[in-house]
């Protein structure tokens, strides 16, 4: 008789969710336990790019996110005064991407988890792993006893930690203020059309784009800052100085300014890539795991790739078998991430430096914007798919050499 291995999922944001529906998918028993009391979200937009958009149509999200996103129909890229200098199709896969508002992401993301599987208010304080299985206390004294442990907590992660993992958050040296206006209050934004809008230079980058059906706009500011900012996601910003980060830009930047009511600052971090993710039973998926500077928008499509890779690799595992498929996941995906970390570090460089020459910044822009297509263009769940056969294959070859 097959067993029914339980798997703990710590965290309920975009991975931890997504990590628990796509196992699902594959008939295997998940639960998420998530620290926070309810869903708590201030507004920004995020990202969904065709590699996780391409998935998420899988296990049938796409519709509801197609309610609640705004389909990205290209970046408009321009300099600080407006010069237009490159427009890119980012749906060149062929698979549609999408903007969307957090807070309805992840909404859709917990209405879609089955009842009873979604545990709020169960903050982990620790982790011990035996032979058979892995042991979870939480802050409130719950015990719970798992045979997989997932951890999606973010980048702070009290898993890392448990995994023996020591690491520190790295500044980008840069900050981003955010916030989101009414689009039919900006001019400018009268036929974009879902597309991106960026201008750059200076130091600095500005990015646009329309989330919750196209009514708001998101926009993210990055500026420098000294290393010493807060890393947050919600500390009130000062909309004068974000103005004055701002002064002599194109037209539409400040108009975006001026039609904002409030902004957030938001301290850019991500950690080294990690030696390892997964010991025995225990494994880290999402910003836990490698966590990323946001100039790709890969944050929460490298965390939904994550949680695909670990449903195929899982799916039929029995509880021997745990230990060297977690293996498996990583390998799979930590030269992938890692190089996506260092992707974007280098694309929030090519936005803030200021050109004299135009023909060097096309051909760098040209450099990074090639990595799109390997970025954007991946199908994580087929790549799993061939490894697991491949890895399967190598052992019915082993095990018939050795009748
Ligand atoms: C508020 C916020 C705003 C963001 N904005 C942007 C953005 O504008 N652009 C961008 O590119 N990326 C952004 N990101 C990052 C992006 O969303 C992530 O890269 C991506 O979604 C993957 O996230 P994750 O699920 O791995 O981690 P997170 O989204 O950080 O989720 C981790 C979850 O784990 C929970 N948790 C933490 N510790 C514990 C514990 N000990 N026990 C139980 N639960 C725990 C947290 O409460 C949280 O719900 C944002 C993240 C957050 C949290």
């Amino acid at each position: 008789m097959s067993e029914q291995l339980q798997i703990a999922i710590i965290g309920g944001g975009i991975g931890g969710l997504t990590a628990a529906l796509a196992p699902r998918a594959r008939g295997l028993n998940v639960t998420v336990f998530e620290q926070a009391g309810a869903l708590r979200e201030i507004g920004a937009g995020v990202s969904i790019h065709p590699n996780a958009a391409l998935l998420l149509q899988r296990i049938g999200l796409i519709d509801g996110i197609k309610k609640i996103g705004s389909a990205i129909a290209g970046l408009l890229l321009r300099t600080s005064l407006g010069e237009l200098i490159n427009t890119s199709a980012l749906t060149s896969t062929g698979v549609q991407g999408y903007n969307v508002h957090r807070a309805e992401f992840l909404k859709l993301l917990i209405d879609a988890q089955p009842e009873g599987t979604l545990h709020f208010n169960h903050r982990l304080s620790a982790a011990k792993e035996t032979n058979s299985h892995v042991q979870l206390t939480f802050s409130n004294s719950e015990a719970v006893d798992t045979d997989i442990v997932i951890g999606a907590d973010g980048i702070h992660s009290t898993l890392q930690r448990e995994l023996g993992l020591k690491t520190y958050p790295s500044s980008e040296g840069i900050m981003a203020y955010r916030g989101l206006i009414p689009t039919g209050q900006l001019s400018w934004a009268k036929n974009i059309d879902g597309a991106m809008s960026m201008w750059i230079g200076k130091g600095r980058s500005f990015l646009c784009y329309p989330v919750s059906g196209g009514r708001l706009m998101n926009m993210v500011a990055f500026v420098p800052t000294n290393l010493n900012a807060e890393e947050s996601w919600m500390t009130p910003g000062d909309l004068n100085a974000l103005g004055a980060e701002y002064a002599g830009w194109d037209d539409p930047v400040l108009e975006t300014i001026c039609a904002l009511d409030q902004t957030f600052r938001w301290g850019i971090y991500d950690r080294a890539p990690l030696p390892y993710w997964s010991t025995g039973r225990m494994t880290l998926l999402g910003d836990a795991a490698h966590p990323m500077v946001p100039h790709l928008g890969q944050g929460a499509a490298q965390a939904i790739e994550d949680g695909f890779t670990l449903a195929v690799l899982l799916q039929g595992a029995t509880r021997k078998d745990v230990p060297r498929q977690l293996k498996a996941y990583e390998k799979l995906r930590i030269e992938r991430t890692s190089r996506i970390q260092a992707v974007a570090r280098e694309a929030g460089r090519f936005y803030r430096a200021e050109y004299e020459n135009a023909s060097e910044r096309d051909r760098l822009m040209g450099k990074w914007m090639s990595a799109a297509g390997w970025i954007r263009g991946h199908d994580a769940e087929q790549t799993a798919e061939e490894a697991l056969l491949l890895a399967r294959n190598d052992e019915a070859i082993k095990a018939s050499g050795d009748l």
